[in-house]
C-alpha cells in the first residue's frame, strides 16, 4: 500500500521534529519516518545542549536567536518547559584573532542580538581565567542551555496533535522522483509526497 502526504520528513531528531511541527501548523499532511524504535535518540540526545547567538555567519545568528526566543516562551505554546537556562557564554579571544571576532561581533550587533565586548577585567568578574595571550572577551548573556531531547518530543507531540504521523522503525531505504512526487521506499512499504 502506498501512503501519500504533502511532506515526508526523514528522521525524528530535533530538526525533523521542529520541521514536522511547523509544516503541520500550516495545515500540511506530514509523515515523519524514523529508523530507530524511538525518536530523538541520536545526535539530539547526545548534544551538550548549548544555544548561543555568538556565531560569525548572519544566518546562524538569526536562526539561533529565533530559537532562543522560542525556547524562552516554549512552555506557553507547548505546555512544557524547554529547559532554557541563560547561563551565558563567555568567549576569550586569543591575541591574533581579534579581527575575526570583531567582524563577528559587528554582525551580531547589526542583527540586534544580546552580545557585548568585554575588557579582560570585566570578563574576570564573570569567570576567573589566566589572561596570558587573551586580547579581549565577548559575552552573550542570553546564550545558555536547553533540554534538546525534551524539546524534540514536545515538537513531535504538537505536530501529531495537528495531524502529523510518526512511523518508527521505518527507515528510508531508497528515494526517487516519480513524476511530480518523491517515492520513498521503506520496509513498511512506499511513501510518496511532493516534498521530502
Ligand atoms: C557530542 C555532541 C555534542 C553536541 N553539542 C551541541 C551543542 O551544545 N549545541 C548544539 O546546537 N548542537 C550540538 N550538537 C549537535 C546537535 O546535537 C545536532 O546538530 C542536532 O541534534 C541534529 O539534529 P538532527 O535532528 O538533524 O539529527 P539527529 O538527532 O541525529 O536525528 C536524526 C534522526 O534521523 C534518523 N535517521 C537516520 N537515518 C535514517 C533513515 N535512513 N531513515 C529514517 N530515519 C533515519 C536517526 O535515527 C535520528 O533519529 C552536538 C552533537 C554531539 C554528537
Amino acid at each position: 500500500m502506498e501512503r501519500s502526504y504533502d511532506a515526508l520528513i526523514i528522521g525524528a531528531g530535533i530538526v525533523g521534529a521542529a520541521v514536522a511541527y511547523r509544516l503541520a501548523e500550516r495545515g500540511l499532511r506530514v509523515a515523519v519516518l524514523e529508523a530507530a524504535s524511538v525518536p530523538a535518540a541520536q545526535a539530539t540526545a547526545k548534544s551538550a545542549a548549548g544555544v548561543r547567538v555568538q556565531f560569525s555567519e548572519a544566518v546562524n545568528v538569526r536562526l539561533s536567536w529565533a530559537s532562543i526566543k522560542e525556547y524562552r516562551t516554549f512552555e506557553e505554546v507547548f505546555g512544557v518547559s524547554s529547559g532554557y537556562r541563560p547561563i551565558g557564554y563567555l568567549f576569550l579571544v586569543p591575541e591574533g584573532a581579534e579581527a575575526a571576532y570583531e567582524r563577528a561581533l559587528a554582525t551580531q550587533k547589526s542583527l540586534g542580538v544580546p552580545v557585548e565586548r568585554l575588557t579582560l577585567d570585566e570578563a574576570k568578574k564573570l569567570a576567573d581565567f589566566d589572561p596570558e595571550g587573551v586580547a579581549f572577551a565577548t559575552w552573550g548573556p542570553a546564550d545558555g542551555v536547553i533540554d534538546p531531547h525534551l524539546v524534540a518530543h514536545a515538537y513531535l507531540k504538537a505536530a501529531r496533535a495537528r495531524g502529523a504521523e510518526l512511523f518508527t522503525e521505518t527507515p528510508l531505504l531508497q528515494a526517487g522522483r516519480r513524476g511530480e512526487a518523491w517515492r520513498v521506499e521503506t520496509p513498511a512499504g512506499p511513501f510518496t509526497a511532493p516534498v521530502v
